[in-house]
């Protein structure tokens, strides 16, 4: 075994590694000299996945419901100084079709999305969500607003939302800054996320690989942050370029290393919910499948109306664009059986990893 194959074993085992030991095994793990590593790294990975959730991949259906944004992140194709998108935004009754639509699917989680616009202020967020969990109430809402105040985070809380994903982007602060105008900062987003923990929220963060800028030193630091924070969701996805950003001539992540970190990321946190992103199979055609059979455990399908989903293109050609939520559905179903695993009926709730052995017990919907 080689040193980087003790590493991954000892991740596997322990799971916790030093910065420097992270920062080495992705360092190990890049190039056609990393190939085997990483291939060993998703054996593994898929295992811990099946020991911990079975073959069974949870299906999140996203309601992009505003692409008006008051931030202006240097990567984002729908920052506030992008002028060449169409704004818009859904209404309740639009965003309730969308999630009955994907009711019908099997979806049971619901995830509304969008920029940080003022105008769902509380009122008429929390509104929303009271009306999803009204009508879906064996539904789990998750929420991905951006950064609010924690009165806010609360009142939504309150009105129904169980979970709340806020991508870090990365854990470091001088990246951070090479990422984001002043305006933002790197204290205030982890203050979020800390917050968002105490109201009782299942929380998620994540990052992109191979974001602009980005070291393998930043990447040990983003998972020694998943590490001790122990997430319940960890969204990751190659960075790409959108043209009408600052960003636009810098190189893409790539799939191998996005792969290779999802691997990481499951080995260092059994039970956490791991996305195959859109993103990920933006870059590789079978991207998702191969996300999870690197370990992931959880699809994203889009569920807005067809005629505002070319306006909520963070990246440049992101997929299914034109597809309807069956299609989706359907096309996802075949995908993740060609990586042995199936789409469940199911809210997808973290599953603790002290939990893992009921899984063996209980009989899951088709
Ligand atoms: S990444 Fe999020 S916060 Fe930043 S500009 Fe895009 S939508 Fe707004």
């Amino acid at each position: 075994m080689t040193g980087a194959e003790q590493l991954i074993e000892r991740l596997e085992r322990e799971r916790r590694l030093s910065l420097s030991e992270y920062e080495a095994l992705i360092l190990a793990g890049r190039g056609e000299t990393g190939a085997d590593l990483r291939a060993a790294a998703a054996a593994r990975a898929a295992r811990v996945r099946d020991e911990n959730y079975g073959n069974r991949v949870f299906v999140r259906g996203i309601v992009e419901f505003t692409n008006i944004c008051q931030n202006d992140c240097y990567y984002c194709g729908i920052r506030r100084s992008n002028q060449e998108v169409a704004r818009y935004r859904l209404t309740g009754d639009d965003i309730l079709r969308c999630c009955e639509a994907g009711y019908g699917l099997g979806m049971r989680t619901f995830v509304l999305q969008g920029g940080e616009d003022g105008w769902y202020d509380d009122d008429r967020m929390a509104a929303i969500v009271r009306r999803v969990k009204g009508e879906f109430p064996d539904c789990a809402v998750t929420l991905s607003l951006g950064e609010r105040s924690r009165d806010s985070y609360q009142r939504l809380f309150d009105a129904g939302a169980d979970r709340y994903l806020l991508r870090h982007e990365t854990a470091d602060r001088a990246h951070y800054r090479k990422l984001h105008p002043a305006s933002m900062s790197w204290e205030h987003r982890m203050a979020c996320l800390c917050v968002l923990r105490g109201i009782g929220y299942a929380v998620g963060l994540g990052m992109m690989v191979g974001s602009p800028f980005q070291t393998a030193r930043d990447l040990a630091e983003d998972l020694k942050l998943i590490e001790t924070f122990q997430p319940d969701m960890c969204g990751i996805g190659p960075f790409i370029p959108h043209r009408d950003t600052p960003f636009r001539d810098q190189p893409a992540g790539t799939l191998e290393e996005t792969l290779y970190l999802l691997s990481l990321i499951r080995l260092l946190c059994p039970d956490v919910l791991l996305p195959a992103t859109t993103a990920l199979g933006t870059i590789d055609p079978r991207g998702r499948e191969k996300g999870v059979a690197a370990g992931a455990n959880v699809v994203m399908p889009n569920l807005s109306p067809g005629r505002v989903r070319h306006q909520y293109e963070l990246y440049d050609n992101k997929i299914c664009m034109d597809d309807e939520p069956v299609m989706c559905r359907n096309c996802l179903d075949l995908r993740m059986r060609t990586v042995g695993c199936r789409i469940v009926v199911d809210r997808g709730d973290r599953r603790r990893a002290d939990s893992a052995e009921r899984k063996q017990t209980e009989t899951e919907p088709e």
